[in-house]
């Protein structure tokens, strides 16, 4: 491995400046600070008058200091620097980079005060030019910028002394991630220094020539130059785009390295038994499976019956019959001789999932207590719960039963994890991905069983293919693009009360509409009682995930909407019940049954509806206070209606003002019912390290430059290529430049820009 690269940076820009570098950016070697990039770039725009530049805006404009003089201030102590600028040259304008309208009429010098700043005093000093970025205040007729930013151009080693101005207008400048202590042209002063001193050609590349010769990238030490000192907007953009794709690559081929290693382990081939609990659900099946269904069945039960592990992603629009693939999938295994576990990200989710499999099993199911022998009798199969607020007793004998193999379905959450779960003969390992749990995670439960088990994830919304590719890297995907038969439209419309209180009461005389049409109506709340702040529904939106907050205002609640209602004079005589996960279990079943017998026509309750009901009659869901849930979990909720043929509406109620940005995710599901664009709306949303989330965390690396909604075609040329080089050469033999950037990516220095988001 070449040494330049990991060489200590006071070896090539002195003592002084490395110590700089390392407190405030906490980068120790050449090539973490050749990799510091540009956040952005400014373009230095034309010379504008000084009487067109925009107000209350952020401009950044070139000037002359004409005057600059201290004081004391009188009343405090501390001192006032007022420095005031003018255009370039004496003529009347300023050299404004960026902003749109002009309005104003202002005067041909702008003045500035600083407070307190040594710097401004000790650097402004009249007849310098500087770069200054604020915003344009007048007070009292007078211009002003308050709080510029500014660098002292002659201070710039590749602009001092350039008197072409027409080179110098066209040149960007390179605008560094700062701190306040270390600005970004010092950065940039320290970085030339370092290009003058670094052996560039001697930095190793990982991308394969063939690559870059077939995509026409500059090579390494030219892309170095031009990122950091651009003469022209096209110099930086074709430098950005090769080191965007180099990381795109060396993350991809860590991913393509990994499915291949995991491929090649060791695994127990679980095939498929004619006779056995599959077949018999298949035969008592109430419906066929889709197309697709019987398509990715096929490839599950082929990667089952391998003797290596199958690593496959399950991903499907709401309601798209995830479920039953993973079921029969997971009853394969058990037919064979092993267990199966259901991980689900919620203590709720996993007693949801552990009703509704039982429910959707039939005879075929039967609980621990009957002392079978064996998880599978062929005949039929035990189906476990195991979660962490379980009582003493039920939780030791579920312990018994997933370490006895008594237990061949497992459900549970995060408990199933922990040290003291044991598997008798862990064979398949599904995980219900609501929340995206990270490699490691993944890894913890692989763990778990004697010889590495098969592993299916779901998502519980589709996201975008390059999403998959980057998060999910590590596994094959298959996809149900179709809905079972059947499905009717669902129409969704956004209710906002601010605008509009008196929709209060339209939405229950609509609610009475589709009862009167012998409909059923689910009305959803965010919280159950008014006395308590935070039983947060399950699911994906916990408040830190999507930005929600309270403001003080009084959410809806199932008891307090149940009160309410009974008083409705258009629901008047309208048998409706309360659901919720705090009620007795006997309770919600009988509920749950009435429900579906259509002697309750309205059901209140929270998110407890999101997962494993299924009735077709229902054909209006309420949601209040919808702004309280996240995209995704508006969009399962909402897969709830539309179900039996009938269309289906769902109305979104919120009380927040127009404009909101909370609304906006209410706009986003009430445009559109396709999975794929909501999650991509969502995901914009959200912070690409929220996006990444677990898989980036733990040491590695953040992306620097490569945004995994906006690069997609970047990403999928890399995965292609990553894939091509890994099949050919496995252990990187020949790509060793490759091999040690992945290396240097999944065990970083400890370097600060690494940890920054
Ligand atoms: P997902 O988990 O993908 O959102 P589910 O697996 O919960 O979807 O399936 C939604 C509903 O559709 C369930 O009630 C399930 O029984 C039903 N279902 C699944 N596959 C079919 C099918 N092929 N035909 C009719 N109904 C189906
Ligand atoms: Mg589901």
């Amino acid at each position: 491995m070449n040494a330049e690269p990991g060489l200590p940076l006071e070896r090539r820009i002195g003592k002084r400046s490395a110590g700089v570098i390392e407190k405030h950016l906490g980068i120790t070697t050449v090539e973490g600070l050749l990799n510091y990039f540009p956040r952005r770039y400014m373009a230095r725009g034309e010379l504008t008058p000084i009487s067109e530049l925009p107000r209350d805006e952020e401009v950044t404009l070139i000037a002359r200091v004409l005057s600059s003089s201290t004081r004391s201030m009188q009343a405090r102590k501390g001192t006032i620097t007022d420095v005031v600028i003018s255009d370039d040259d004496g003529r009347s304008g300023l050299r404004l980079v960026g902003g749109t309208d002009f309005h104003g009429k202002v005067p041909g010098t702008l003045k500035i005060s600083f407070f307190n700043a040594y710097r401004a005093k000790s650097e402004l000093l009249p007849g310098r030019r500087a770069l200054f970025s604020g915003k344009v205040t007048s007070f009292k007729g007078a211009l002003g910028l308050t709080n510029p930013d500014f660098q002292v151009l002659d201070s710039d080693p590749f602009t001092a002394g350039s008197d072409d101005p027409e080179k110098l207008a066209a040149m960007p400048i390179p605008v560094y991630p700062a701190t306040a202590k270390l600005p970004s042209w010092k950065i940039q002063k320290v970085i030339s220094t370092l290009l003058e001193t670094v052996d560039l050609g001697a930095v190793p590349d990982p991308v394969p020539a063939s690559v870059a010769a077939r995509e026409d990238f500059l090579p390494l030490a030219t892309a170095y130059r031009l990122v950091h000192e651009p003469e022209t907007a096209a110099d930086w953009q074709r430098a950005r785009h090769r080191f965007r794709y180099q990381e795109a690559l060396v993350l991809q081929s860590a991913l393509a390295r990994r499915r291949s290693q995991l491929a090649a382990e060791e695994a127990t081939a679980r095939r498929p038994v004619t006779d056995g609990v599959l077949a018999a659900f298949d035969r008592n099946l109430p419906f066929t499976l889709t197309d697709g269904q019987a398509a990715v069945g096929k490839t599950l039960a082929a990667g089952l019956a391998e003797n290596h592990p199958m690593n496959r992603l399950l991903q499907g629009e709401v309601g798209s019959g995830k479920t039953v693939v993973a079921l029969r999938a997971m009853l394969q295994v058990v037919d064979a001789g092993g267990q199966a576990a259901l991980l689900a990200p919620t203590e709720v989710l996993a007693a949801q999932h552990y009703d509704s499999i039982r429910r959707t099993l039939g005879p075929l199911s039967r609980d621990g207590l009957l002392g079978a022998l064996g998880s599978q009798d062929g005949e039929s199969v035990q189906v476990t719960l195991l979660t962490g607020s379980m009582p003493a007793a039920a939780r030791k004998q579920a312990l018994l039963d997933a370490a006895s193999g008594t237990a061949g379905i497992i459900i549970g959450t995060h408990a199933l994890l922990s040290d003291n779960v044991s598997f008798y003969d862990l064979g398949l390992i599904v995980v219900d991905e609501q929340h995206r749990f990270g490699v490691e995670q993944r890894d913890a439960l692989r763990a778990k069983a004697r010889k590495p088990p098969h592993l299916l994830v779901m998502t519980a919304t589709p996201i975008p293919r390059t999403v998959a590719m980057t998060v999910f890297g590590d596994l094959e995907t298959s996809t149900l693009d179709e809905l079972p038969k059947g499905r009717a439209p669902i129409s969704t419309h956004l209710v906002g009360l601010a605008e509009n209180p008196g929709w209060a009461g339209r939405i229950w005389a609509r609610a009475r509409e589709e009862i009167d049409a012998g409909h059923q109506v689910y009305v959803v709340c965010p919280k159950i009682g008014t006395d308590d702040d935070g039983d947060f529904t399950p699911g994906e939106a916990e408040p830190a995930d999507v930005g929600l907050e309270d403001n003080g205002r009084e959410l809806a609640s199932v008891t307090a909407v149940v009160e309410h209602l009974q008083d409705e004079p258009s629901l008047a005589g309208i048998p409706l019940a309360p659901l919720h996960g705090r009620q007795d279990p006997d309770l919600k079943s009988d509920t749950m049954a009435r429900f579906l017998a259509n002697t309750v026509k309205l059901l209140v309750s929270t998110t407890v509806i999101e997962v494993g009901v299924d009735v077709h009659n229902a054909t209006l869901m309420v949601i209040l206070d919808a702004d309280r849930f996240g995209i995704s979990q508006l969009h399962q909720l909402r897969g709830r209606v539309g179900r039996g043929g009938l269309p289906g509406t769902c109305l979104l109620v919120t009380s927040l003002e127009r404009g909101h940005p909370s609304r906006r995710r209410l706009e986003a599901v009430a445009s559109t019912t396709d999975g794929f664009v909501l999650s991509q709306e969502d995901l914009k949303l959200r912070r690409e390290g929220d996006i990444l989330g677990a898989s980036q965390s733990g040491g590695r690396s953040t992306l620097r430059l490569l945004r995994v909604l906006e690069h997609g075609d970047v990403i999928a040329q890399a995965r292609s290529d990553a894939q091509e080089i890994v099949a050919a050469d496995p252990a990187l033999d020949a790509h060793t430049e490759l091999a040690d950037a992945i290396d240097r990516y999944l065990n970083p220095e400890k370097e600060a820009f690494l940890e920054r988001g």
